[in-house]
């Protein structure tokens, strides 16, 4: 008789992002202490690891192509940081004092702005940002009873009908969009903000329940703040590999499709010509990838209309004469009624130490919003140009960069519109019936922050241990 516990199994998964990069060590943590026998292969189709996160270093610049920083108000990363020993390279930003640009002027972000909402209400009316009927309207947040909500709605339609159209376009939009880079009246409450939904169910306003959510004790930091790590968050990447040592790793080598046999056992095909097999599959890449390898086309159908936005990251390298002295702040968010084509621009060098050469700034500015991506596709020099002018007109920038390096990210934004947990919810089932032993997950299902990425990676694992042991 085979010795069910001691007969090896093996686990493949697809994707050295963020995402596949946490399972596998998370699992190889798990298969330790357990001491499983458990084999895991990670497949990656590039020749490097770490997805869209990728920071680079040139003349005296460290530069973040893809996200530059995080929030962690639940501990997600601080906790895979510590089990990697990186806590001494955690930190978080030296300052961030957001600005947006509303028409042609910039104006201050007021204090307790939580999740583009504000919480403070001193600052909030002694703010320039919003007009004085704006503000007053935001206050009916407080008397009107809030509606209970049954069904998922747009972020958009839920904060007008609390807080009015300007505070809605004048301070949430810029800030959330900023994030999402998507249309506020598109993005899913239930799947962006869920605790809105919650909260409105349950506190007499939406002000007091954002309050209520961030001083709740799980709500370990202020939100605003944002982390990242000496060296970058290539360091997360580079050490999450260095650790890998249980873990085969195969690099450049990409899955193109799985098979599964009639006892659920998987093949996996790649474009060596090589195969895997396997007992259990994650796959930490895209939807559009995981539903291009399944042979049941029928299982992501419901995700197929998901807008993917494709946008530009651009750090662009000045002197600090070039700027400037009057702006003090660290980021600009542009409100979407203004005539700019840049979304929003970070001081990289205020908020990050060492990353700048002396006597030198860094912006990292973004472009590509939805219904505006055909400017992606413009040439290098074309985008500074853009890039240029609206930094001239935003903050008095003058003359060429000394350095500008363009990176085109291209669908790589999921949009979460309303009813997307519903449907990532069917997805899921439908997978699991189909295919009992695989897995998916990434920031096209249940998030796309980082410390998302990295909860859908562990609870992904100990599901699939689940169903091994
Ligand atoms: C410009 C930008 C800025 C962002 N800023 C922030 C931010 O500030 N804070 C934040 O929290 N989040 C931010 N995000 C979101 C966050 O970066 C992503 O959600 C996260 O990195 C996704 O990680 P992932 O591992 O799920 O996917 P990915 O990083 O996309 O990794 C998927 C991997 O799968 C590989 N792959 C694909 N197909 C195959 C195949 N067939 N076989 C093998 N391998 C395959 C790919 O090559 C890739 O390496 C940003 C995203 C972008 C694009």
């Amino acid at each position: 008789m085979i010795d069910v516990m001691n007969e090896k199994r093996r686990v493949a998964i697809i994707g050295g992002g963020i995402t596949g990069l946490t399972a596998a060590y998370y699992l190889q943590e798990k298969v330790r202490e357990q001491q499983l026998p458990v084999e895991i292969v990670l497949i990656e189709s590039t020749h490097r690891l770490g997805g869209k996160i990728h920071t680079v270093l040139e003349e005296g610049y460290q530069i973040e192509k893809g996200p530059a920083s995080f929030t962690d108000h639940r501990g997600t990363v601080a906790k895979l940081a510590a089990s990697l020993g990186l806590t001494d390279k955690l930190i978080n930003s030296m300052k961030d004092k957001k600005f947006v640009a509303v028409n042609e002027e910039l104006y201050a972000v007021p204090e307790g702005v939580q999740f583009g909402i504000p919480t403070k209400m001193k600052p909030f009316m002694a703010s320039d940002l919003v007009s004085w009927s704006g503000k007053a309207r935001a206050t009916f947040d407080f008397l009107r009873p809030q509606n209970k909500l049954s069904n998922d709605q747009s972020l958009g339609n839920l904060l007008r009908s609390r807080l009015g159209n300007e505070v809605v376009e004048n301070i949430t939009e810029p800030l959330l969009s900023g994030i999402y880079s998507g249309d506020i009246d598109q993005l899913s409450v239930d799947a962006v903000l869920p605790f809105l939904a919650q909260y409105s169910n349950s506190t007499s306003s939406l002000i007091n329940g954002v309050k209520a959510y961030t001083q709740a004790p799980e709500f370990l930091i202020d939100h605003q703040t944002s982390f990242s790590f000496i060296g970058g968050l290539s360091t997360l990447i580079d050490e999450l590999e260095n650790q890998l040592t249980d873990v085969k790793v195969k690099k450049s080598e990409r899955v193109l499709s799985i098979k599964q046999l009639a006892n659920n056992q998987l093949t996996l095909s790649l474009n060596n010509t090589s195969t895997i097999k396997a007992d259990a599959v994650f796959i930490a890449a895209p939807h559009t990838v995981a539903q291009s390898l399944l042979e049941d086309k029928n299982i992501f159908v419901e995700l197929k209309d998901m807008p993917l936005n494709t946008i530009a990251t651009v750090s662009l390298m000045f002197d600090e004469k070039q700027i400037s002295k009057s702006f003090k702040g660290t980021d600009v968010v542009i409100s979407r009624n203004s005539d700019f084509s840049v979304t929003s621009a970070t001081f990289m060098n205020r908020k990050w130490e060492n990353i700048a050469p002396k006597g030198k700034e860094m912006i990292k500015a973004y472009i590509g919003r939805l219904g505006d991506e055909a400017i992606v596709e413009l040439s290098d020099k074309e985008i500074e140009k853009v890039i240029l002018q609206d930094l001239h007109r935003l903050i008095g920038i003058t003359g060429a960069p000394e350095k500008v390096i363009v990176s085109r990210f291209k669908n790589a934004m999921p949009q979460y519109t309303i009813g997307h947990a519903d449907r990532v919810q069917i997805v899921k089932e439908k997978l699991k019936s189909t295919y009992p032993m695989v897995r998916v997950g990434g920031n096209s299902y249940d998030g796309i922050s980082l410390p998302k990425c990295i909860s859908q990676a562990t609870s992904n694992m100990d599901s699939l241990l689940k169903e091994l042991f």
